[in-house]
C-alpha cells in the first residue's frame, strides 16, 4: 500500500535534531540525518550513507525529536471527549465512580482506548501509560489490551478498577489469569498496577502492593489529590516499604515537603498533569515545588473528558504554571523574578526522556544510535508558525502543535507521514465511539446526560464599582 510497509530502512534527511541525550539535553544538531534500521536508530549525523532501499524523508526545515511519552492517561474515557469540560474533580468522581462508570461495557472500553491510542500517535505521543481504572471485569481488561494491541504505538496497561478496593480485585483468580495470559513481557505492551492509597491507618492497600511486588509490576498511584489522597498515603507507603524507584506518583499536587523528601529518597517519579491540576482542583501543578527536591518529572494529560490529548499542550501549560507560581511567590515577598528558573528545554526533556526514565525504559526518549526508533518530525510547510526556528526548544514548547506533527515513527515503523496516519482505521474507531456514546446517552436518559455535561454555575455577583458615573446623562442634558 505504501513505501513504509516492508520494514525498509528510513532516513530522515537534514532536520534539526534534538537528541535529548542524558549527557546533555540542551544539545541541538542542525542539518543532521537520522537513519533507522529495524526497530532501532542506527546512526545520527550529517550526510549519512543510507542503504539503497532506504525510504528518504525530507526533514529540512523541521525538528526531529524523540517520540513523546505520556505517563498517565485514562484512555477509556476518550469515548467521552470534551464531555466534562466544565467539571470539577468532585463532579468527575460522582459521574464516573458513583453514577455512570459502571455503564461502560467491554466494547466501550475498547472504543475509548482505540480512539485514544490513535489520537496519541497522531500527536507524536509514541508511548502512553493507559491508567485504566474502568476494568470492573476481566472482560473489560481484555478489551483494553485488545485495543492497545490493535494500534501501532507503545503502551503500558496500568490495570485498575475503581469499583472495588484494590486488595479485592488484585486477589481475584481471574486477575491472576489475565496477567498470565496477557502480560508477556513484550516490548510494545507493558504492565503496571494502578490504585490509590486513601490514608486509612490500617493500610488496607497492603495486599495489593504485595501482589504488585510478587508480579514484578510497578505501582502507579494518584497522590496528593486534594480531598482524596494526602501525605498520609505517602507516609503509609513509606513506612511499609512500598515506595520504590519504579513507582509513579500522579499529580503529587497537594503534598508537604515531608512527602516530597520521601519520594526523592526512594527514587520514584512524579507525573504532572498541569492542565488537569489547573482546572480540576487536585492542587497547584507541583513542578515549582518538586524541582527543589530533585524528583524526576514526567508529563501526562490525564483524560480527554476535559483536556487535550497532546503533550505540546502539557509542555506549554507546565511552563506557564511553573513560571506563574515563581512570579507570584516573589511578588508576595515584594521581589521580582528577573530570570526564569524553568526553561523550555526542561519541559521537552520531561515530555520525552522524563517519561522514559519513569518507565525504566532507557532505550526510549532519546535520538541516539542503538536506542529504539520512536521519533517525531515536527514540520509544517503550510504553516506561518513553522519559521523561523531560532530556539528549537522554545519552538516545541510554545509554537508547535499537533497539526505540525509531520511524521511519527514507532519501533522503526512509520505510522504517520506527511500529516496522515498510516494503517489506522479511523472510520472504524469513529463508528465504535458513536455506538458507545449512544449506549451511554440512551441508558442514562437525555436529562441525566445533559445535566452531567452542564453542571450548575455558582451564583456570582458583579462587584459594585465606586468609579461608575451615575448621572452623566442628566448632567449632559442639563448643559444642553
Ligand atoms: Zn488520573
Amino acid at each position: 500500500m505504501n513505501d513504509f510497509e516492508a520494514g525498509r530502512p528510513v532516513v530522515l534527511r537534514g532536520g534539526t535534531v534534538l537528541p535529548m541525550s542524558p549527557s546533555g539535553s540542551r544539545r541541538v544538531l542542525p542539518r543532521t540525518d537520522v537513519l533507522v534500521t529495524g526497530d532501532r536508530i542506527a546512526a545520527v549525523g550529517p550526510e549519512l550513507e543510507a542503504p539503497e532501499d532506504a525510504v528518504v524523508i525530507d526533514a529540512s526545515g523541521g525538528l526531529v525529536m524523540p517520540g513523546m511519552i505520556d505517563t498517565h492517561r485514562h484512555m477509556w474515557q476518550t469515548a467521552l471527549r470534551g464531555y466534562g469540560a466544565d467539571w470539577t474533580l468532585t463532579q468527575y468522581f460522582v459521574w464516573f465512580y458513583l453514577e455512570h462508570g459502571k455503564l461502560f461495557r467491554p466494547e466501550d472500553i475498547h472504543a475509548g482506548n482505540t480512539l485514544a491510542a490513535i489520537e496519541a500517535l497522531d500527536a507524536g505521543v509514541t508511548t502512553v501509560v493507559d491508567w485504566s481504572h474502568g476494568l470492573r471485569t476481566v472482560d473489560h481488561a481484555d478489551a483494553a489490551a485488545d485495543a492497545l494491541e490493535s494500534v501501532p504505538g507503545r503502551y503500558v496497561l496500568a490495570y485498575g478498577n475503581i469499583q472495588q478496593p484494590p486488595a479485592e480485585w488484585t486477589a481475584a483468580p481471574e486477575f491472576r489469569d489475565f496477567v498470565r495470559r496477557r502480560v508477556t513481557g513484550g516490548d510494545m505492551l507493558g504492565f503496571q498496577i494502578a490504585f490509590d492509597v486513601l490514608g486509612d491507618p490500617s493500610f488496607p492497600e497492603r495486599p495489593a502492593f504485595e501482589v504488585a511486588r510478587e508480579l514484578g509490576a510497578a505501582v502507579t498511584t494518584h497522590a496528593g489529590v486534594w480531598g482524596a489522597t494526602s501525605d498520609d498515603g505517602i507516609r503509609l507507603m513509606h513506612e511499609h516499604g512500598f515506595m520504590t524507584p519504579e513507582t509513579i506518583y500522579v499529580h503529587a499536587a497537594s503534598l508537604s515537603a515531608d512527602s516530597y523528601h520521601r519520594i526523592a529518597a526512594t527514587g520514584g517519579s512524579i507525573s504532572v498533569s498541569t492542565e488537569s491540576e489547573q482546572s480540576a482542583g487536585q492542587g497547584y501543578p507541583p513542578t515549582w515545588a518538586v524541582r527543589a527536591h530533585g524528583i524526576p518529572v514526567s508529563l501526562s494529560m490525564d483524560t480527554s473528558v476535559w483536556w487535550s490529548g497532546d503533550l505540546f499542550s502539557a509542555m506549554r501549560a507546565t511552563l506557564g504554571a511553573d513560571r506563574s507560581r515563581e512570579h507570584l511567590e516573589a511578588h508576595a515577598k515584594g521581589e521580582t523574578v528577573t530570570h526564569c528558573g524553568l526553561r523550555a528545554d526542561q519541559v521537552v526533556e520531561w515530555a520525552t526522556r522524563g517519561g522514559a526514565r519513569a518507565l525504566g525504559r532507557d532505550d526510549l526518549g532519546a535520538v541516539e544510535p542503538g536506542r529504539k526508533a520512536d521519533l517525531v518530525l515536527v514540520k509544517n510547510e503550510h504553516s506561518p508558525v513553522s519559521f523561523p526556528i531560532l530556539n528549537p526548544f522554545g519552538h516545541v514548547a510554545f509554537q508547535a502543535q499537533r497539526g505540525d506533527v509531520h511524521t511519527v515513527i514507532v519501533n522503526g515503523r512509520v505510522v504517520k507521514h506527511e500529516h496522515r496516519l498510516l494503517g489506522v482505521d479511523l472510520a472504524g474507531a469513529r463508528a465504535h465511539v458513536e455506538r458507545t456514546v449512544e449506549h451511554l446517552r440512551s441508558t442514562m436518559g437525555d436529562a441525566a446526560w445533559e445535566k452531567g455535561m452542564n453542571p450548575d454555575i455558582p451564583s456570582a455577583k458583579v462587584l459594585d464599582n465606586p468609579y461608575t458615573y451615575t448621572d452623566y446623562r442628566s448632567d449632559a442634558t442639563h448643559r444642553l
